[in-house]
C-alpha cells in the first residue's frame, strides 16, 4: 500500500492520522534518505497520539520519550549510531516490548533489532514528480 503527498504539511497529517489509529506495543520502522521526511512524518504521530510537547530530531540523543500523550511516544533516530549494542545501552527493549508506540527513523540501521511484528514505512522522493512529492509506502511485516 503507498501514499502520495505533495507538501510536508500533507506528510504531517499522514503521520497524524496513522499516529491516532496506533494501537500501544506498535513499532514503526522508517526508512528513507535525509531529508526525505522521516522526521515530518514523526511530528504528525506524536500529535497524532496526542502528544502537545515540541517534538525535536533526536539525531545526538538516540531517543527521545514522549509521555504527554494516549501511550508514551518512543522516537529513536539511529542516523548516528555506531554499534547496536549502543541500542541496548539506552534499554530500546522495553520500548519495543512496552506499552507505548515506538518510531525508529533510519531503521534499516537496526534492522537485527526490530521485533518480528512491526509497520514499515517508507518515504521517497522523486523529482520527475516535483521538489516536494514523496511516495509513502506501508507494509506489515
Ligand atoms: P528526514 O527526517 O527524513 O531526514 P525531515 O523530515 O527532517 O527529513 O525533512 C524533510 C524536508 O523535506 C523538510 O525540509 C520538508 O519541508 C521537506 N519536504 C518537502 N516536501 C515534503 C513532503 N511531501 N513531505 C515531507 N517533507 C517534505
Ligand atoms: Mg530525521
Amino acid at each position: 500500500m503507498f501514499m502520495e503527498t505533495y507538501s510536508p504539511e500533507e506528510t504531517w497529517e499522514l503521520g497524524r492520522k496513522i499516529g491516532e489509529g496506533a494501537k500501544a506495543g506498535t513499532v514503526f520502522a522508517l526508512t528513507g534518505d535525509l531529508g526525505a521526511g522521516k522526521t515530518v512524518f514523526s511530528k504528525g504521530m506524536a500529535a497524532g497520539l496526542g502528544v502537545t510537547e515540541h517534538v525535536s530530531s533526536p539525531t545526538f540523543t538516540i531517543l527521545q520519550i514522549y509521555e504527554g500523550g494516549k501511550y508514551p511516544f518512543y522516537h529513536f533516530d539511529v542516523y548516528r549510531i555506531g554499534d547496536v549494542s549502543e541500542m541496548e545501552e539506552i534499554g530500546y527493549e522495553d520500548c519495543f516490548y512496552g506499552d507505548g508506540v515506538c518510531l525508529v527513523e533510519w531503521a534499516d540501521l537496526v534492522r537485527e533489532l526490530l521485533p518480528e511484528h512491526y509497520t514499515e514505512i517508507t518515504i521517497a522522493a522523486d523529482m520527475e514528480k516535483g521538489f516536494d512529492y514523496r511516495k509513502i509506502s506501508l507494509e506489515e511485516h
